[in-house]
């Protein structure tokens, strides 16, 4: 594939940012990639590994020059970045986000953007519980959704090249309005996270069953919910405080249905039941199907574990 952006600078580099570099260095899509972050042991380690071709120690110098300049920063830090950067960005430049909130990382980042620069908001729809500089890993985006969320006269030129950025870094690419996103991202991501939270949480204070039992026990079910509230706990917390309304109007109907069901268990409603489990089985068998996940017991996830 060809250099789809001279200079891409990555503010942030993270798992999303880390992965960004490797996916792009892999099918050759930038012809160099300066980013920074901001800790000095993050950009430090950034520079021993090698993660992008220069490290700068400011976000400011990061995007001097560039053609591309990737938000990968927790939700609530967009704001402050993008007034950061702001009037240092090259014109003509393209700037984007890989929040996983749309609405509010808009509204905070868009006032920010000078004239002549296009602002591009995505997210792509891949993750793992880890997160900084050592987490990222080339295939992350592979066969995975990035959703593109264009905010009111986009420039189409510049949509299409970020588009055939993130399709060169493996992913397909869908195009989303930013309420709709994040309701979507309410439901397949965002409560699932709390509920997951919330499990592990419950766990942990019911002290009849020790923390020893919980973990030597811990069957597939209570398994795969620590690994989701292992995630990073400033990123979450943000996406929560950044998706109030669609995250609460989710949970309201989530609470509705845990009584109805917690009233079929007391009443001995086995059919209520076992209707509704066929009916969740077959959202399961959609997933796989749409080879957004494997059957494997461990998700296949296996293949992909890297260091924290
Ligand atoms: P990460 O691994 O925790 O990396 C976050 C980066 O942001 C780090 O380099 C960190 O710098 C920097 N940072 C943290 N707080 C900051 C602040 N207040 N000001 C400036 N920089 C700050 O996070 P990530 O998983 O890559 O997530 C980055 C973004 O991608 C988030 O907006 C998240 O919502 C989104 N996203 C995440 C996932 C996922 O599953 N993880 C998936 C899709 C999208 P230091 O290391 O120096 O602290």
């Amino acid at each position: 594939m060809s250099v789809i952006y001279n200079r891409v600078a990555l503010i942030g580099l993270g798992l999303i940012a880390g992965s960004m570099a490797l996916a792009m260095r892999r099918a050759g899509l930038a012809g160099e990639i300066v980013g920074t972050a901001r800790s000095a042991d993050t950009r430090k380690v950034a520079a021993e590994i090698g993660l992008v071709d220069r490290v700068t120690d400011t976000a400011v110098e990061a995007v001097k020059g560039a053609d591309l300049v990737v938000l990968a920063v927790p939700v609530g830090a967009m704001g402050d970045v993008a007034a950061e950067i702001g009037p240092h960005l090259a014109p003509g430049a393209t700037v984007t986000d890989v929040g996983s909130v749309k609405r509010a990382v808009i509204d905070a980042v868009a006032p920010h953007i000078p004239e002549g620069v296009h602002f591009i908001p995505a997210h792509p729809l891949a993750g793992t519980e880890h997160s900084g500089p050592r987490s990222g890993f080339a295939e992350l985006f592979d066969n995975r959704w990035c959703l593109v969320v264009p905010v009111e006269g986009t420039d189409t030129a510049a949509t299409e090249r970020l588009e055939a950025l993130w399709q060169g870094m493996g992913a397909n690419v869908d195009v989303m309005d930013a309420d709709h996103h994040d309701l979507v991202l309410a439901v397949t991501s965002h409560v699932p996270h709390l509920i997951a939270y919330t499990m592990v949480g419950v766990a942990d204070d019911l002290r009849r069953v020790t923390d020893s039992e919980v973990i030597k026990y811990s069957a597939a079910g209570f398994r795969d919910f620590t690994r989701i509230a292992a995630s990073d706990p400033t990123m979450w917390r943000d996406v929560f405080l950044n998706n109030k309304e669609a995250t609460l109007e989710i949970l309201g109907r989530f609470t509705e249905e845990l009584f109805a069901l917690q009233r079929a268990i007391r009443t001995g409603e086995g059919d209520h039941l076992f209707d509704y489990f066929t009916r969740t089985r077959a959202i399961r068998r959609g997933i796989i199907q749409a080879g957004q996940d494997t059957d494997a017991p461990d998700f296949g996830r296996g293949v992909k574990k890297k260091e924290a």
